[in-house]
């Protein structure tokens, strides 16, 4: 395989073969990542991606991700080409996913994207962060909440399941629960097939770094982010789907299936904040990216 860097994938993509065929981020400038600051965004010779698509056969795999940050920027050409050849040559393969943002998703058409659900592409996982505007902002997201609504709607429109992944802590001590409650309102609105929650970082050499040094940025306390957790639940509004928070960064796991279980996971979180139990949170050594 052509590895290009460090590859990243959500956690539900553990069993999946990757493919690169991007290297890096195209936008690259949101203030708490840190991602991809040693790669330059680029394209990859489609010869070196359908060389991997072909060494790729024999193992047989179920799922194909399609790497790096924002993949699903690539030109219409390029992804038709890749998904064809997986498609044609990888049998086995039920399923293939993707990364997306608001500028890659609302690049594309409702029929574009139907087409390469046509070829394959079953799911788009959009870094949404936050829901909140003046959060969107501080953390130099680049798109709106109404270009993070149209991005959602576009995807299920074109009936490709669309998670979002929204992160904890990003909106600092002070913003916590506007930014909570901001998030269960933009996820109500696109009602996303799943909902994978992650726990901010503050990782060094990034702005959000430089700011909580200046001690401009406070990250929530654990059972600050817990709080914000309960009170993201509490306003999600999901006819169904599934929310899970089993990502390496977060200090409690838990996994929701919308709507049966909501109450009882509020439960749940009550019961944690009032034990003010620091065992039942992973320590910060277990966490990770
Ligand atoms: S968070 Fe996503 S969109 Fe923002 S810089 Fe990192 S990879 Fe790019």
């Amino acid at each position: 395989m052509h590895y290009d860097g460090i590859l990243y994938r959500p956690p539900s993509e553990s069993q999946s073969l990757l493919i690169q065929m991007t290297v890096g981020c195209s936008y690259n400038r949101c203030s708490f990542c840190a991602m991809y600051d040693e790669s330059e965004f680029h394209l990859k010779p489609i010869e070196s991606v359908l060389e991997d698509i072909e060494e790729g056969i024999s193992y047989r795999f179920r799922r194909v991700f399609l790497c790096d940050g924002d993949a699903l920027i690539a030109p219409m050409p390029y992804l038709e080409k890749v998904m064809s050849a997986i498609k044609e040559s990888m049998p086995t393969v039920e399923r293939i996913g993707i990364y997306g943002d608001p500028r890659s998703i609302l690049k594309k058409s409702v029929e574009e994207l139907r087409r390469l659900k046509e070829l394959g592409l079953g799911i788009i996982y959009h870094g949404i962060e936050s829901g909140d505007e003046a959060t969107l902002k501080a953390i130099n997201k680049g798109v709106t909440v109404e270009e993070t609504v149209a991005a959602g709607l576009r995807v299920k429109e074109a009936g490709i399941q669309y998670s979002a992944i929204v992160l904890l802590g990003i909106a600092g001590r002070t913003r916590s629960l506007e930014h909570a409650r901001a998030t269960a309102a933009v996820l109500n609105r696109i009602q996303p097939d799943f909902v994978g929650v992650l726990t901010t970082m503050v990782i060094e050499d990034t702005p959000l770094y430089e700011l909580a040094e200046q001690e401009k940025f406070y990250m929530p306390s654990r059972f600050g982010l817990v709080e914000e957790l309960k009170t993201m639940i509490e306003n999600l509004d999901l006819k169904k789907g599934l929310l899970t928070s089993k990502h390496a960064s977060n200090y409690l796991t838990v996994r929701v299936v919308f709507p049966y279980e909501k109450h009882q996971i509020i439960k749940l979180l009550t019961e944690v904040l009032e034990s003010r139990d620091e065992e039942l949170l992973k320590s910060e050594t277990e966490r990770g990216l």
